[in-house]
């Protein structure tokens, strides 16, 4: 061993650098020779000898390494940082979620939490929103190859009749888990099987893999079928997709919320006839014209932030945001409402451990597993939705009243 490589053994990030830098060591290496941390400051050394960048910010951070390199992060160099806010309280009446609720957001988009803040103050004012998941099922779904459309049927008939016997597969790789339907569709010669799972306080796409694998193995042994990939994208993840608004995914949940006619006026400087106008020219007529999945001014705002700040995966806001907004302005008050059709979101699992995101877990005493099973990561929906609906009748109410760019002005710039 040379003095250099009794420095790396030491856990001396620049010496350890230097040896990515010439080669003997690869990046993913790191991990096996030193702790996580001293792992990422030696990545941290390279990449700052390598480009122009300074990574003093990158480098100051709370997460366990060794945690997230294990669970959430390969190559770890440290961690990006969004300020996070908060907004509430605002009281939500719900099928899990029961009490009056701070909503912790990640974001850097300034104004979105003024607005927000905005929107459940005028809801706590007219004495909170009701909400509740209407479905809920995570999806998995394998795409098989067979020779034609008959051998296709016999894949679909065997399905059919042998649902016990998936059922059993699927579920011995989970204790949580619970396989509750399987979806059949025929293209040609590839036969889709959309797995749904109750995943409880998982966001459930790891068990809803694992699950659909084992599943997936007895339907090739037992017909003539032949799996080509374990995601036939029928699931859909992580793409805009129209099954998604139509099926469901994850949670499927609403919000609304009846809004006192003067309340409107004093707080939200409009009408409820000029709030329902601007949601049907804009989130329907519009977003029909512009041939949209999402008919609402901007819930992804919202889902985003709260699922950056709670550990939800990011990119699942692609059909977290898939939400239609309705509002009717009746003889004394506003109704309005938000339908979230694919909010996948969970407690336990992914993101949530991470140490900032169980803190704003905390914030809404939904941290780790519910009392039954499944009952916190519903809460956490139905909040969403609340926070969702804030967002959306703020933003209508902005529009109407003709406040929107001079609050951006304010407060973004
Ligand atoms: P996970 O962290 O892989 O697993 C969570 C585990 O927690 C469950 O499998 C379950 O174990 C256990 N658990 C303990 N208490 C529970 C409770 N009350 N309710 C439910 N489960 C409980 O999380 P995941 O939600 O399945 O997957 C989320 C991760 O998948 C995220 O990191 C996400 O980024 C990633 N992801 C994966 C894919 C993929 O294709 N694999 C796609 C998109 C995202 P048991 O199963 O043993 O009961």
């Amino acid at each position: 061993m040379t003095d250099a490589d009794s420095d790396a053994e030491a856990g001396d990030p620049e010496a350890l650098a230097e040896r990515v830098r010439t080669g003997e060591l690869r990046l993913h290496e790191l991990d096996d020779r030193v702790d996580a941390e001293t792992a990422a400051a030696a990545r941290r050394r390279l990449l700052e000898a390598e480009t122009d960048a300074d990574f003093d910010a990158v480098g100051d951070y709370g997460i366990d390494a060794a945690q997230a390199s294990d669970a959430n992060v390969e190559n770890m160099v440290g961690a990006a940082q969004i300020p996070m806010g908060v907004a509430g309280p605002v009281a939500v009446a719900g099928g899990s979620a029961d009490g009056d609720y701070y909503l912790p957001l990640a974001t850097t988009e300034g104004a979105l939490v003024a607005s927000v803040n905005r929107g459940c103050s005028v809801v706590a004012t007219a004495g909170g929103a009701d909400a509740r998941v209407t479905k809920s099922g995570m999806t998995r779904a394998p795409v098989f190859r067979v020779s034609g459309v008959a051998e296709a049927e016999e894949v679909v008939s065997w399905v059919g009749d042998h649902r016990e016997r998936l059922r059993e597969a699927a579920e011995s790789t989970t204790s949580h888990g619970e396989l509750l339907d399987v979806d059949t569709y025929v293209v040609g010669d590839s036969v889709f099987l959309r797995f749904v799972y109750d995943t409880k306080d998982a966001m459930g796409m790891n068990m809803a893999t694992i699950a659909t694998r084992e599943a997936a193995q007895v339907v090739e042994d037992e017909t003539p079928a032949s799996l080509v990939a374990l995601s036939g994208n029928l699931c859909t993840d992580k793409k805009p997709a129209a099954i998604n608004a139509v099926e469901g995914r994850g949670r499927s949940v609403t919000a609304d919320v009846t809004i006192p006619r003067e309340t409107v006026e004093e707080r939200l400087h409009t009408t409820p006839e000029a709030i329902e106008e601007a949601n049907t020219r804009k989130n329907l007529v519009g977003s029909a014209k512009a041939g949209s999945l999402g008919f609402n001014a901007h819930a992804a705002n919202v889902v985003a932030a709260a699922f950056l700040a709670t550990g939800q995966d990011a990119a699942q806001v692609v059909e977290g945001s898939n939400a239609i907004t309705t509002v009717e302005a009746r003889q004394d008050e506003l109704y309005a409402s938000v339908s979230l059709a694919s909010l996948e979101v969970g407690t336990v699992g992914g993101g949530t451990k991470l140490p900032t995101q169980s803190e704003a877990l905390d914030v809404l005493g939904l941290r780790g597993g519910g009392d039954p099973a499944g009952d916190n990561a519903d809460a956490l929906a139905e909040i969403i939705a609340v926070g969702a609906l804030a967002g959306e009748l703020s933003l209508l109410a902005a529009l109407a009243s003709r406040h929107l760019s001079s609050a951006h002005e304010d407060l973004g710039r």
